[in-house]
C-alpha cells in the first residue's frame, strides 16, 4: 500500500468526524481531499450534514445536566480513542513510508 493510499484510508475513516480530528491531521485529511474525489465528496457531505444540525440552546442543556456530563465525558472518551488511533496510525505510516523511502 503506497502512503497515498494509506491516507486515503485515513481520511476515509477520519472525515466523519473532521472536528473532533486534531488540527494537524486535519491539514493532512484536508490537503489529501485537494486531490482525491471520492474523499472530497465525502468531506462535502459532512460540512453539510453537520450545516444541517440545529444548535442545541442553552435552556435545554440546563434541564439536561446529569446527561450532559455524561455526554461530556463520552466525548472526551471519544477524542481520547480517535487521538490514540492517529498517533498509531500516523506512526505506522511514518514507519512504513520511511522504509520504503530506505527501500528496505
Ligand atoms: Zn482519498
Amino acid at each position: 500500500m503506497k502512503t497515498n493510499q494509506k491516507i486515503h484510508v485515513l481520511s476515509q475513516e477520519l472525515i466523519p468526524v473532521i472536528n473532533d480530528v486534531d488540527p494537524e491531521a486535519q491539514q493532512i485529511i484536508l490537503q489529501h481531499t485537494e486531490s482525491c474525489e471520492s474523499c472530497q465528496k465525502l468531506y462535502n457531505q459532512t460540512v453539510d450534514f453537520e450545516e444541517n444540525i440545529p444548535k442545541h440552546d442553552y435552556e435545554e442543556d440546563v434541564a439536561v445536566k446529569p446527561l450532559k456530563k455524561l455526554t461530556q465525558f463520552n466525548r472526551g472518551l471519544k477524542l481520547f480513542l480517535i487521538a490514540v488511533r492517529v498517533v498509531i496510525l500516523f506512526y505506522l505510516i511514518s514507519r512504513l513510508g520511511w522504509i520504503e523511502y530506505k527501500g528496505l
